[in-house]
This record gives C-alpha cells, structure tokens and sequence, in this order.
C-alpha cells in the first residue's frame, strides 16, 4: 500500500495525496461453484433474448466505423418508457452502469470544495466515487431501531441534512448492504431541508416486496431529486453495464456537461434496447428469485441466526460470532458470499433454488461442523 510514512516504501508515483493508502472496490471475483457475493441475478439471459440481442449488434456492427449517437435517443425513450410514471426521453439519463451515472452527478453536482452525504451502512461505492471526484464525504447516523437497527429515522436524517447542508445526499431503497426499503417520508424530509440534490439508488426496486413505493412517484416538481436504476440485476445483464436514472430535464441536460463524448457504445444502446423490449421475460425471475430470498430469511433464523428482512434480491444475517471465519468456512465449501465489515453480519445473494441449497448445507455444516441437532427455540429465532 503506499505510503509515505517513515519507515514505509516511499511513494515512487505522483499520486494524489488524498487517495494514498485508499482502497479499491474489491468484490473477490472468484471461480467458486456458488456465486453469491456481488448480488448478480443467477439465471442465465434467456435464449430468445439473446437472439434478439445478437441481432440488435449485428445490425450496428457495420456501422461501427462511426460513432454512436452521443444522446442515446432511442434507448432513453425506451428507458422512460419502461419506468413509467409519465416519463420523457429527456428525464432520463443512462451510462456504463449506474456506477457511471452516480458518477456523472458527483461530477457535476459534488467535487472539490463540495460535501457528499450518505447513511452508513449503504452502498460502498458512494463514498469511494464522490472521494474520487474530490468531494468530502460525510458518514451520516442511521438511528433507527427497528429491523436490526438498519432503518434510517427520517427525523434524524433530515437534522443531518440541516446541520451539514450538503450538495449530495445519497439514500439507498432497498439498501444495500442491508435489503432495507426506505418509506418515501424520508426522502420528501431529507429533500425538504436539502440545498444540493437527492440521490435515491433504487437499484433493486425490481425485487421490492408489494406495496413498496418508488421515489419516482416524488419526482414532479422536485427538480433537485434523482432516481437511479440498473439494469445489472432484477434485468441480468450487469455484463451489458447499463444503468440509468430519471430527474428533471435540466438536471439531465446538466449532465452533458461531465460526461465523455459517446460514452454509451452503439454495442451497448443496441443491446440494451433489445433487451427493454423482451423487459417482460427478462423480469420473469424476478418472483422466482424473490421466493429464495423469502426462504433464506426463514431459514437462516432457523438456525438461529438473525436475518434483516430484504425488499432486494440478497439478505444480510447477523448472530455469527465469527462472520470472517463463517465466510471462509463457506468458500471452503465452493461457496461464495459477501463479508461486507459489518461486525457478525454476512450478506447472501437469492439466486437459484439449487444456489439456495448449497449455501443453506454449506453454512449449516459450517456453524455446526459435528452435525448435532439444533434445537432452536421459535422465539429466539
Ligand atoms: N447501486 C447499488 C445499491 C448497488 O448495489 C450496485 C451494484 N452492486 C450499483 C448501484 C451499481 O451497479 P451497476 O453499476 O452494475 O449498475
């Protein structure tokens, strides 16, 4: 790691003095039978989309010595035309996954001598893009009690929003790494008392549980508010990177500004339109995968552990004494699941029934290596 502490290896490259010693995104990407640990969706892409996929490339292929429509019309209208809500091509935006899109904003709306709020825990790479952009970022406070202690208390979000004034704030529903929905009075009061804008990441608003609102139903006449979306999960095609968000025209038109000229390959906007228009198949795992979430959180307390209960398509469980040691006890078994450094916690993706299996055997024989029957009593569970 480098350093420039005495006694350390001096620092050999000019690198900026705020990223020494940082750390890079890191998810193990690892040739393990049982992949759970990057909240992927596990079905294959179905045949009959990849035909229509195929098909979308090949007719761009012949084009590709010219380079691609740098405003991505007709994939923003189909964007929009997906979410709903009344929707234009022009309030939506879209890049190389939503991890580009976050980034776009924090070009354009944080940066230097600009401050960054978020609610820890959430997604990692919140802070790890706007500190790449040069943005302070700020750890803000959850406090609630309910659901593990992961809810965030909409009173005490927005005094933080108050106290600090931050020109980004990013809320997470469902949360990752917690699968915690938020209710849509914590985005109008964090709004509310916000100078900057309002990031609300809803990449797993596909797998929410019925009755789950969208903050895009807040979006009218909020024209510092931002909805992003994915198309890496509840869609399976995180190898497509696409990922989008939906806000104010102005806001989008903004964002112009920051990004690289034809950002969005005419490979990727034909691929991704493709797939919209199968959207209905694509999103047909969705209950399937929401089936094995629901069953993970049952029977992970029936072995007397502590699952927060999940809106997204993974579950995060607590009550181990040794998360790192059960984590490897895991991979031991070909299977791979997420440390995600919050003290006795672990995070499982839902993927397939058999995935399911596998892990449920695996960390069945992990926590109770001599194979004693457990006897666990309903309440304690
Ligand atoms: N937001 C959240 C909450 C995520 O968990 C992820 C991926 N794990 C992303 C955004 C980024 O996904 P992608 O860049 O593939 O769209």
């Amino acid at each position: 790691m480098p350093s420039d502490q005495p006694g350390a290896a001096p620092v050999r490259i000019p690198l900026r003095e705020d990223l020494r010693g940082g750390t890079p995104y890191g998810a193990p990407q690892l040739d393990v039978p049982v992949r759970l640990n990057t909240n992927e969706n596990s079905y294959d892409v179905p045949a009959e989309v990849v035909d229509a996929v195929v098909e979308a490339v090949r007719a761009e292929a012949s084009g590709l010595n010219r380079y691609p429509d740098r405003e991505f019309g007709a994939l923003r209208a189909d964007l929009a035309a997906y979410l709903g809500h009344g929707l234009t091509a022009d309030q939506v935006w879209a890049g190389n996954g939503s991890n580009e899109v976050l980034q776009h904003l924090v070009q354009a709306f944080g940066g230097p001598g600009r401050t960054a709020l978020g609610f820890t825990p959430a997604y990692s790479m919140h802070p790890i893009i706007s500190r790449g952009m040069g943005t302070v970022w700020l750890d803000g406070r959850r406090g609630g009690t309910a659901r593990g202690g992961f809810d965030l208390d909409p009173d005490l979000a927005a005094a933080q929003v108050r106290e600090h004034r931050p020109d980004v704030v990013f809320l997470v529903s469902p949360n990752n790494p917690t699968g915690t929905s938020l209710s849509l009075d914590v985005v109008e009061a964090v709004y509310s008392e916000c100078p900057g804008i309002v990031v609300v990441d809803e990449a797993y608003a596909e797998f929410a549980r019925p009755g789950t609102p969208s903050a895009l139903t807040l979006l009218p006449g909020r024209e510092r508010l931002v909805v992003t979306r994915t198309m890496s999960k509840a869609f399976a095609l995180a190898g497509a990177r696409l990922g989008y968000l939906a806000a104010d025209r102005e806001l989008c038109d903004a964002l112009r500004l920051v990004r690289l000229p034809y950002h969005l390959s005419s490979l990727t906007q034909a691929a991704a339109s493709a797939a919209l228009a199968h959207a209905g198949v694509l999103l047909s795992t969705v209950e399937a995968i929401k089936g094995q979430r629901d069953r993970i959180v049952t029977e992970v307390a029936a072995l007397g552990l502590i699952p927060v209960p999940s809106d997204a398509n993974f579950v995060l469980f607590g009550g181990l004494d040794d998360a790192a040691a059960v984590w490897r006890g895991l991979l031991d078994h070909g299977v791979l699941i997420r440390d995600v450094g919050i003290p006795h916690h672990l995070r499982v993706t839902a993927g397939t029934p058999a995935e399911t299996t596998a892990f449920l055997e695996a960390l069945a024989a992990v926590l109770d290596p001599a194979g004693t029957p457990k006897d666990v009593p309903k309440e304690q569970a």
